[in-house]
């Protein structure tokens, strides 16, 4: 059977390495050179622990099962995740208050451990939060992660499996005869398939309309963030997140994998044709900067090093938008994943092949024996042991050639991302953590270039930074790159 998986996001990915563990031929399409960046590319980075998900909703549940998953995904795909835990911090009656409903809330939604500590815990655990807080909710389960690595990873898992990754490749139409989905039209010409998975991201409404399928209208909130240096040391342990309101989680001040600080995101939300705005603002980011100072009031904004944006994608409804149809059958949605989809990722995957595929659509799965879940990430020798660096100098000198400074990133992590598929400067980089760190490419983004021009045959001039367009240079070098 030929599936179709729309959308090379964190959620599209797990389906689509899902579906090719039940032995399905699977192939994968993304408009961007890469997988993980939409949604997934900007946001918190949060595997939640599931109790702030009103019990009852797929939300709720899908985000606890996808928690208690996330070690195994990201020990087979060798992606980061370290289980933190995170703080609710209330600074009064009220607030505590609120604890104590997310508290029973986490109850019903079984999550593991929770309690509320008290201020002079709270203040060991944390020394330099606020120190006007009352107490906390405790969620040792809650974890950080690597959202667009596990999409990368995760797509890498699927191809190395059988699965055909068609990257720059848009849906635009369906043809439909007799209530199924014939072929599926896309900018790279059209492709046959038995059934239709929609993880189209923000896009997941269009992308339903033009099969004529129900979807409710996806909106963009946009999130704004602070990126702080790991320079700046470790300012937090754990996720902070004040006291949450109906509309939003709050601005949180959390650690990143690197041992960098995140603090945002804020919430404002745009019109419906606005799902391509990630512009930041300073009033946004003005806003992020006062929030975060309520939970932990001395912040090193000059070590930051980047600011961005990223779109939530809202429905009226607030919860997951997942559905199995039968006019066309077997177009599948996995659509409306605002927070905590990436945490649900795991548990969506196991989802539609455990429920949807055989309870909704009658469709028999047998496991394919051959399925290997393993996947390595690119060797990152500056974190081994000198006589392994050593080793691998002597078998290949680029090993030794650091590229970026910040991240101690050699020439042959850059040759292998290439060799992974990365296009762009972006592709890059999410993939080796070169032009990641403090100077974000202001002194290595030129050699990368040349390295890229080189092992693609590309003129520098016609390398892009991401998506269609976004070239960096604007005409044919004279000389050549520092
Ligand atoms: C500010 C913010 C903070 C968040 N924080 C957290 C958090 O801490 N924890 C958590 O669990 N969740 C969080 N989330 C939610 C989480 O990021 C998303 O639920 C998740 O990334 C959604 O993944 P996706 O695969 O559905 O979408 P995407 O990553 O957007 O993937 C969809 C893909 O489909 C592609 N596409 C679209 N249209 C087409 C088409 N016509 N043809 C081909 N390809 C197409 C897009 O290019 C895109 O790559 C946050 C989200 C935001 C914005």
């Amino acid at each position: 059977m030929k599936v179709l998986v729309i959308g090379a996001g964190v959620v599209g990915a797990l389906a689509a390495r899902e579906l090719v563990r039940y032995g399905l031929e699977v192939t994968i399409v993304e408009r961007m050179p890469d997988p993980g960046m939409g949604v997934t590319r900007a946001n918190s980075a949060i595997v939640h622990a599931g109790y702030d998900d009103p019990p009852g909703t797929l939300r709720a549940e899908l985000c606890s099962l996808g928690n208690a998953l996330f070690e195994k995904v990201c020990e087979e795909l060798d992606v980061e995740f370290k289980r933190v835990g995170s703080l609710v911090v209330a600074f009064d009656e009220r607030e505590l208050k609120r604890l104590e409903e997310l508290l029973r809330q986490g109850g019903k939604n079984k999550v593991p451990k929770l309690c509320v500590v008290e201020r002079q815990r709270l203040l060991e655990m944390e020394p330099r939060l606020n120190s006007k807080a009352v107490a906390a909710l405790f969620a040792p389960t809650a974890g950080i992660t690597e959202p667009w690595m596990l999409a990368i990873a995760a797509v890498e898992n699927a191809v190395a499996n059988g699965a055909k990754f068609m990257p720059n490749t848009e849906v635009v139409g369906f043809e439909v005869a007799k209530g199924r989905i014939r072929r599926v039209i896309t900018t790279a010409g059209a492709i046959e398939a038995d059934l239709v998975v929609n993880a189209a991201g923000l896009h997941a409404d269009e992308v339903a309309a033009l099969a004529g399928v129900q979807h409710p209208p996806i909106h963009p909130r946009k999130g704004e963030y602070i990126l702080i240096d790991k320079a700046a040391g470790k300012i937090v342990h754990r996720v902070i997140f004040p006291t949450p309101t109906e509309r939003s989680k709050g601005v949180l001040v959390l650690p990143t994998v690197d041992d960098g600080t995140l603090l945002g995101p804020n919430a404002v939300d745009l019109e419906r044709n606005r799902k391509h705005d990630l512009r930041t603002t300073a009033q946004g980011l003005r806003e992020v900067q006062e929030k975060s100072l309520q939970l932990v009031p001395e912040l090193p904004f000059h070590r930051t090093i980047r600011t961005f944006a990223g779109l939530r994608p809202e429905t009226p409804q607030k919860d997951f938008y997942i559905s199995a149809e039968t006019d066309p059958w077997g177009f599948i949605n996995l659509g409306g994943m605002r927070s905590p989809g990436l945490t649900a990722a795991p548990a969506i995957a196991e989802y539609l092949v455990e429920y949807l595929l055989p309870e909704r659509l009658n469709i028999r799965l047998s496991e394919n024996k051959g399925f290997n879940p393993k996947h390595h990430r690119i060797e990152h020798p500056a974190g081994d042991t000198a006589r392994k660096w050593d080793a691998m100098i002597e078998k290949d000198p680029s090993w030794g050639r650091i590229v970026c400074v910040c991240n101690e990133v050699t020439e042959a992590e850059i040759r292998e991302a290439i060799r992974r598929g990365a296009k762009t400067l972006d592709g890059i980089k999410f993939r080796t953590r070169a032009m990641f760190g403090r100077c974000q490419g202001g002194f290595c983004a030129t050699r990368v270039l040349k390295i890229l021009s080189e092992e693609l045959g590309i003129p520098l001039e016609k390398l892009e930074k991401s998506v269609n367009g976004s070239w960096i240079l604007n005409g044919p070098v004279r000389g050549d790159l520092p």
